[in-house]
This record gives structure tokens, C-alpha cells and sequence, in this order.
């Protein structure tokens, strides 16, 4: 399990154990809105396997379920990148969530 720098949080929630660490969260009335961060992020290119340059962030919402009784949406804030490489036919790439999340589980 990673430790990350709001464990109470990310206990509750149990995003630790999905290689995600919470970065904000809010009420925002019908439902509880949780922004999360990827502790760790793989960086190489799906084409060529260079390391990419940090492009911007996306952000995508993983779940949408009830945590301590309330419905609660998950965002997360997912790096992307710019493939480097000339010889390489992919351009621009974003971390994978699927990556955090099984290297996440312990
Ligand atoms: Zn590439």
C-alpha cells in the first residue's frame, strides 16, 4: 500500500489501494466531489518506449458510488505526454489509469 499525504482520506476511501492519493474534496450538494492524483505515474510511450515530456492534464471521472452514506464522484487528474521521438507515429499519450490501478492493488 502506498502512503500518500492524507491517509485518513485515502483510508476511508480506500484510493491508497488503487495506486490513487487524494488531492481535494468538496460538497457540492448532491454529491461529494473527490479529486485524486495518481501517486505514481509510468511516463514511457505505448509506441516506442521512450520516456514522454509532460505535456497537460486531463481529467477523468473513475466512480460514481456512495462512500460514508453520500454519492460520491472521483476525479482524477491524469498526466499527459508528448512522444519525443521522431521515428514514433504516436504524438501525444496519457498515462495509463489501467497501469495505477493494477500496480496499485497490493
Ligand atoms: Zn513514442
Amino acid at each position: 500500500m502506498h502512503t500518500t499525504g492524507n491517509l485518513v482520506a485515502d483510508t476511508i476511501c480506500r484510493t491508497a489501494e488503487i495506486g490513487l492519493t487524494i488531492t481535494d474534496a468538496a460538497d457540492a450538494g448532491l454529491f461529494t466531489a473527490i479529486d485524486a492524483a495518481p501517486v505514481a505515474v509510468d511516463d514511457q510511450c505505448p509506441g516506442c518506449k521512450h520516456p514522454g515530456v509532460l505535456r497537460d492534464h486531463v481529467t477523468r471521472q473513475l466512480a460514481d458510488l456512495p462512500v460514508v452514506g453520500f454519492p460520491t464522484r472521483l476525479h482524477v487528474r491524469v498526466p499527459r505526454f508528448t512522444c519525443a521521438n521522431d521515428a514514433c507515429g504516436r504524438k501525444i499519450f496519457q498515462a495509463s489509469l489501467a497501469h495505477v490501478l493494477t500496480t496499485g492493488r497490493n
